[in-house]
């Protein structure tokens, strides 16, 4: 994809895990690439088309010294978060913070943190069989809604459905969401687990009852391995209760392992169930 850079973008700013840099400030260098597809731009010769560099810099400068954070990490993530959110138009940045006058006892040139961040698309599978459990998903999506790492959130219809694996329990309120997020899977994952927890989830039995449920059905079309985190949902083809609220979101979006649309997915199960 093209690329609009821009470098040393020079901000006096108060970040720093020592007192005295958040007292008296230093000089920070911002380097920010914006990937962004600029042919319609090019062929139109009209800013509307394209992204405002300008107002890209001002945004930057705007994100560095409103805030004081302890590490050039955070205002990275700040400032990738802030550009996507803004830009439509930006599908992914890479974003470099220096930090020349760094304060440790030896000779540095600098000190800098590059980060990439961009908009991915996730599905997330949701159920409850305790306590309101309407209110306890509506609660865990608005969450989602609310997250400055989440956009575009949309939620399918809830549906009442028996519990699966462990019977002899209430039924279940299941449904789905679809989003874009900047976050990594791992950390939507973590992200899902803290919604989980604060909705007072305790893991007594497997498949037993829970106040909420949160599981990462589809991350764009990855397919991970990890021991505490495999996507696409291992069983999600094996489940109606998954399946049919994220078909209703997303009818056409393909597994990537087993190369059918989710609505395929829900048909072929209703077919041999
Ligand atoms: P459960 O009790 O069914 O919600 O399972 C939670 C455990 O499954 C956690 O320890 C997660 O690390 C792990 N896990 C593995 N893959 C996923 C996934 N795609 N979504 C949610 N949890 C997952």
């Amino acid at each position: 994809m093209d690329k609009i850079c821009i470098e040393d973008l020079k901000i006096f700013a108060h970040h720093g895990v020592f007192e005295h840099e958040n007292i008296n400030g230093q000089n920070f260098y911002v380097n920010a690439v914006l990937y962004v597809d600029t042919e319609s731009a090019g062929i139109s010769d009209e800013l509307e088309r394209s992204v405002d560099y300008g107002s890209v810099c001002k945004l930057i400068e705007n994100v560095m010294t409103e805030n004081t954070y302890k590490l050039i990490e955070a205002a990275a993530q700040s400032v990738a978060s802030a550009i996507l959110r803004t830009y439509e138009l930006v599908d992914s940045v890479d974003i470099e913070i220096r930090k020349p006058e760094a304060p440790i006892d030896m000779e540095l040139g600098s000190v800098s943190v590059k980060i990439h961040r961009s908009w991915h698309t996730a599905v997330i599978a949701l159920g409850s069989n305790m306590g309101d459990s309407r209110a306890y998903i509506e609660e865990a999506v608005g969450k989602l809604i609310n997250n400055e790492y989440v956009k575009d959130v949309k939620q399918s219809e809830l549906i009442v459905t028996k519990p699966y694996g462990y019977t002899d329990q209430e039924d279940f309120l299941n449904g789905a969401v679809i989003c874009r997020t900047i976050y990594s899977p791992h950390g939507l994952l973590r992200l899902m687990q803290s919604i989980e927890n604060e909705a007072g989830r305790v893991r007594e039995i497997h498949w037993g009852p829970r106040t909420l449920d949160l599981d990462l059905i589809l991350y764009d079309n990855e397919i991970i391995n990890d021991p505490d985190l495999v996507v696409p949902h291992p069983d999600m083809h094996n489940r109606t209760f998954v399946l049919e609220p994220a078909a209703e979101l997303a009818p056409g979006y393909r597994h990537p392992i087993l190369g059918l649309t989710l609505a395929q997915l829900l048909e072929k199960l209703k077919n041999n169930g």
